[in-house]
């Protein structure tokens, strides 16, 4: 693992989905955290234009940082749908620096959003694992299951109004219908 300057806010650390960025002191809002940085790529090079990996930060629509370089910290910045840190992106500088949109507390991890064509290409496809898109998907699931709970409720209301019964009930019913009550009700002897 890269050794982490101790005189900077942040830190390699374990991510739910590997290697993250993670503070170790305050960072307040609006504060620039670290610059990604890396070899710039002419689109115009075809050479540079054949260079492909998932740490390419297009700059625009010719210039590239090839972010893949161990010393760019910044690389190991995940992304996340509901970020506390954005990219600010300086094309004619050719720079772009990571900068604080919320406070940030040590221990968190720092992210970005990575954009819509990040996301479609690579995110979309697996799922997104960012916190906000855990907490929707765990959102939705209890809201399913609350849902499926209310229907097997009402039917079971219904059934029990309307004198019919649910599947199970109605097996429950079966059961004693076929057994001594039924049986001798019917002046019958049970086989
Ligand atoms: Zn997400």
């Amino acid at each position: 693992m890269p050794a982490t300057s101790s005189n900077k806010p942040y830190r390699v650390g374990r991510s739910k989905t590997g290697l993250g960025l993670f503070a170790t002191k305050p960072i307040k809002k609006g504060t620039r955290i670290i610059r990604y940085f890396g070899p710039i790529l002419d689109s115009r090079i075809p050479a540079h234009d054949e260079i492909e990996n998932k740490y390419l930060f297009e700059l625009n629509g010719r210039w590239t940082i090839d972010g893949s370089v161990r010393k760019n910290l910044a690389r190991y910045i995940n992304h996340s749908c509901r970020p506390n840190a954005e990219s600010d992106v300086r094309p004619r500088e050719r720079k772009v620096f990571i900068r604080a949109i919320r406070n940030i507390e040590p221990g968190d991890e720092i992210n970005y959003d990575y954009g819509t064509d990040y996301f479609k290409a690579y995110l979309k496809p697996i799922g997104c694992k960012c916190d906000s898109c855990e907490k929707k998907r765990k959102k939705l699931r209890a809201e399913a299951r609350a849902e499926r709970a209310k229907v097997k409720a009402r039917d079971e209301r219904k059934a029990k109004k309307a004198g019919t019964t649910s599947p199970k009930t109605k097996a429950a019913k079966k059961k004693k219908l076929n057994g001594h009550a039924f049986a001798k009700a019917n002046g019958r002897a049970r086989v």
